[in-house]
């Protein structure tokens, strides 16, 4: 099971599925671990950072992008050499940006 695939199944526990009837009446706190599964499962998700720019450095021929990390949002820049951002380790997709070469 990927995380992505775990991510969906977690998130149904408040649409009436198998998964919310078993987990209705858990103490909180299996409540909070579920939340903070969620949150952690969601940085292993690779997004799309918030905006792209050109960064000012090169390397050789290669176009390096500069974003905002789409969780930090605009306090943190994420570099398209790097897979997530090193504050809150949010993976990023750079797929669409490394596409147009
Ligand atoms: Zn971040």
């Amino acid at each position: 099971m990927t995380p992505k695939e775990a991510l969906k199944l977690l998130k149904e526990r408040d649409k009436g599925t198998s998964f919310s009837r078993l987990t209705r009446g858990l103490p909180e706190e299996y409540d909070h671990a579920i939340d903070t599964a969620i949150e952690a499962l969601e940085r292993l998700t690779p997004k799309p950072p918030r905006q792209k720019a050109v960064s000012s450095l090169s390397s050789k021929d290669k176009t390096i992008y500069k974003g905002f990390c789409p969780h930090c949002k605009d306090d943190n820049y994420v570099y398209s050499f790097h897979q997530c951002c090193n504050v809150c380790g949010q993976a990023i997709d750079w797929s669409e940006h490394n596409a147009e070469g």
